[in-house]
């Protein structure tokens, strides 16, 4: 392991762009860095500050030297447990090292609770490899992420299915992790550790994969390029998001972050497990009964949130014109899709995605959306709304027209 030798003055310096703020007290834009009663200084940092895409990155340095992890969640909006799991992870107490923590990459997409933000950029495909990131946001997240040079680097994702090998049907309760026999045995150490002790259901054991490799699909991941670029061992984690509950899902990726920085900035311990102050529930995954019919996520396989323990959504698409759906329209003709009859029945909904034509890609967002039909034929539009628990719900119109 390479040892991190940066001070948070450098990080300053060389962020341009970026502000310290205090984790809690007043300011911390100074020499010290404010030293819990646990020997751990923490300061954040403030990403695209003043726009819709701001967000925080939390940094604690541990008294003792050691390497330097990032974990980031929330790259893809709808994925809730990455960034929920990620939230907690920006507290957990260290014992050598350093920890930074993004656990909300993308807020726009968190917010609006869809994998892309509203221009349906992805951004976990904007970090080429040797090349400088594609949006603002993936600039100024990797000019953190690259000043802090980090020895190692986590990606927590969801998925709708499961990986098999073949990312066809999903990429679910794997961990996908780089080059190199120090990267593939902790990806295969947290696998079996985690399903161990939290996986009851041995169709939900998680496997390990390689990353894709360079100028193949998927590319400009995050984590592939902290791997390539910075010589960092990089894991991109990914749940099954479907049909486990929420908090199991966040439980198995604050596990596997912590099985993988344990011996590296987790130290003490007798059982094989780092004190946290972050109470880990012990109980052990349940495997929901009556699962769903799921919707396809989009060509990249690592996309949805869908929590059965809580009342489903209901989605509902009503057109304007209300005949659209029932005749043969114009050429060019505009029709207005308009999701707000949609509902949840024990909580709210967060996110409405449309999939327009279909590549099975919801890419879309919005409660209300126009659709002009150009084309001639049949084309199906789906809505996807999604709840606050992370359940969700498919509705289906088709489009017709003779150009
Ligand atoms: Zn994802």
């Amino acid at each position: 392991m390479r040892r991190n030798t940066l001070s948070r003055r450098s990080v300053l310096a060389v962020t341009a762009g970026c502000t310290l703020v205090s984790a809690g007290v007043a300011s911390v834009v100074g020499d010290t860095a404010q030293n819990d009663d646990e020997g751990i200084s923490r300061d954040s940092i403030v990403v695209r500050e003043g726009t819709a895409e701001e967000t925080t990155v939390y940094v604690a340095t541990a008294d003792t030297e050691g390497p330097t992890a990032v974990v980031v969640g929330g790259m893809h909006g709808n994925e809730v447990a990455g960034y929920t799991a990620a939230g907690r992870i920006a507290d957990l107490t260290i014992d050598a090292g350093t920890l930074v923590t993004i656990p909300e990459a993308n807020a726009v997409a968190i917010e609006r609770g869809t994998r892309n933000d509203e221009e349906g950029t992805n951004l976990n495909r904007q970090f080429p490899e040797g090349e400088t990131p594609e949006t603002q946001l993936a600039r100024e997240l990797w000019g953190v992420v690259s000043e802090y040079d980090p020895d190692m680097l986590i990606d927590l994702h969801e998925s709708t299915g499961i990986y098999a090998g073949d990312p066809v049907d999903g990429v679910g309760q794997a961990i996908f992790h780089s080059d190199g026999d120090d990267a593939a045995d902790a990806a295969a150490d947290a696998v079996d550790y985690v399903t161990e002790t939290y996986v009851d259901d041995p169709l939900l054991a998680f496997q390990t994969g390689p990353f894709s490799e360079p100028d193949t699909d998927p590319a400009g991941l995050l984590a592939h390029k902290a791997a390539r670029d910075l010589d960092a061992d990089g894991f991109l984690a990914e749940t099954l998001s479907t049909d486990v509950a929420l908090e199991t899902r966040v439980q198995w990726h604050t596990a596997i972050v912590e099985r993988l920085l344990e011996g590296e900035l987790l130290l003490d311990d007798a059982d094989g497990r780092s004190p946290s102050e972050d109470p880990v529930d012990e109980e052990p995954a349940e495997p929901e009964p009556e699962p769903e019919p799921e919707e396809p996520g989009d060509d990249s396989a690592d996309d949805g949130d869908e929590g059965p323990t809580a009342e489903s959504p209901i989605a509902r698409i009503e057109t304007r014109p209300p005949s659209a759906t029932e005749t043969i329209l114009e050429p060019g003709q505009t029709v207005t899709l308009d999701a707000s009859q949609s509902r949840d029945p024990d909580g709210e909904l967060v996110g409405y995605e449309w999939c327009i034509g279909d590549d099975g890609s919801f890419d879309e967002a919005g409660e209300t959306i126009e659709v002009t039909v150009t084309a001639s034929g049949d084309h199906p539009v789906a809505l996807r709304v999604v709840d606050d628990d992370g359940s969700t719900d498919v509705d289906r119109v088709t489009l017709s027209t003779n150009c």
